[in-house]
């Protein structure tokens, strides 16, 4: 295995570092406030993103994008993580990224002009609506909201929650169940909503850990009710709901893991630095407590096994398929968010009563990143997944819910 770095990757690597060192960490400030304040000055510094062609890192340059492959974007996405804007300067953010890469995956010609490629250029915004308030999001084959044929437009008819970025974004993706009859993995499909359908009912940003957000970055309750569109807007065929959400999911964690390296190593550095600078008596630096130090050498450690670990399973995905790579993914998914959660614990810890404040991006990190233990499968059921796989090879069979 080599993962060593192309010196043309190095370059990128280096030229994305610099425009985040001009453009965007020094709007962070205006962000602590509200993301509504950041958004003018984020916008701007989005068309100079654009201008010196490091937008759109994982779409292809026929949709303005850099065409990046999966393992070269994998490395972008850990410099951009090193700050909450990271992603959405340049053009990448969650969920828009992922609903661009099943539309460029599945969707048909029209949809892709329609919906691509104002997603693309940054024009429009997007969110994606699966989880529900009254299902288990972790059983995602197991869905109230319905979609239903009449004449030539669905019915769609359900509540979700957590709807990241619903709030004003221009389209939804919607997983609801077309085929109730069908085996519970192909019972559901995905089908694009505009947010001006009728119908369509954005009920309240959902206050998270004290803060309700604003635009891309909030979290959505939203109601449909006898919502109508076009059966045009079904995204691929109907039943593959489930098989469009995987696909966007097993390299989706391998992105979220690397935005989670730049995240540990922003707080790195931070929490470095204060140890470094942070006297505790006269000429004593916090950094020569044997505490401190041993919080910063675990979390070297960590976030270093963590990185290997990242590559090692996209080297895989690469190779030989998502597919083969499942357990790869599952471990990384929980123990890099594993990671994260304790190096920005300890690096709170080390800035004391600062470290509360939203003087530094900590907090939000902190506020944000929790999360990171529960979406896209939480710990425990990738957990499960990993000793069920394991288990196999010492001959004991188990199905998904470990009976
Ligand atoms: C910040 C954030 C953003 C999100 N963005 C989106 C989005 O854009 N679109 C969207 O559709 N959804 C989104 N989600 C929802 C997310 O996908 C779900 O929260 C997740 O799938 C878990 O579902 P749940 O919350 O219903 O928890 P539940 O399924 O009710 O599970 C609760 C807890 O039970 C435990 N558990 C569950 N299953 C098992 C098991 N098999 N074995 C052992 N323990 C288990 C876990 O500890 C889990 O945390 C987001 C969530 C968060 C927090």
């Amino acid at each position: 295995m080599d993962f060593s770095t192309a010196p043309e990757l190095e370059d990128l690597l280096e030229r994305a570092s610099d425009f985040m060192d001009r453009e965007v960490y020094p709007l962070e400030s205006t962000m602590r406030e509200s993301f509504e304040e950041a958004l003018p000055l984020a916008n701007e510094a989005r068309e100079r993103c654009k201008s010196t062609g490091l937008w759109a890192p994982q779409m292809p340059s026929e949709y303005g994008g850099m065409g990046l492959a999966f393992l070269p974007h994998a490395h972008m996405s850990e410099v951009l993580g090193r700050s909450p804007l990271g992603h959405y300067i340049f053009g990448c953010q969650a969920p828009d990224a992922g609903n661009m890469e099943i539309l460029h995956k599945f969707g048909s010609e029209q949809q892709k002009e329609r919906w691509l490629r104002p997603l693309a250029s940054g024009q429009i915004r997007s969110c994606f609506s699966m989880t529900e308030p009254d299902r288990a999001g972790s059983n995602p084959t197991w869905l109230d909201t319905t979609a239903v044929r009449d004449g030539d437009d669905y019915v769609i008819n359900g509540r979700k929650w957590f709807t990241t970025g619903g709030h004003l974004a221009d389209v939804a993706i919607v997983m609801a169940v077309t085929n109730p009859d069908a085996a519970p993995h192909m019972r559901a499909s995905q089908i694009i909503v505009p947010t001006n359908s009728p119908g369509f009912h954005h009920i309240r940003r959902l206050s998270v850990m004290g803060e309700e957000g604003y635009g891309w970055s909030s979290h959505s309750e939203i109601a449909y009710q006898d919502c109508r569109v076009p059966v045009d807007n079904l995204l691929g065929q109907e039943g593959f709901g489930f098989t469009i959400a995987q696909e966007r999911l097993g390299p989706g964690r391998i992105h979220h893991c690397m935005r989670w390296l730049g995240i540990c190593e922003r707080a790195f550095d931070l929490m470095c630095d204060r140890a470094a600078r942070r006297m505790v008596s006269p000429n004593k630096p916090l950094g020569s407590r044997q505490a401190v130090q041993h919080w910063i050498a675990e979390s070297r450690a960590e976030i270093d096994a963590a990185r290997w670990m990242v590559y090692h399973a996209a080297w895989k995905i690469d190779r030989e398929g998502t597919r083969a790579a499942r357990s790869e993914i599952s471990s990384i998914k929980f123990f890099a968010a594993g990671v994260l959660q304790r190096v920005l614990d300890r690096a709170i810890q080390v800035h004391g009563a600062l470290g509360m404040t939203d003087d530094t991006p900590l907090a939000w990190f902190f506020r944000h990143e929790r999360a990171a233990r529960i979406y896209d499968g939480p710990d425990e059921v990738h957990k499960s997944a990993l000793a069920r796989a394991i288990l196999k090879n010492y001959g004991i069979e188990l199905g998904s819910q470990g009976s």
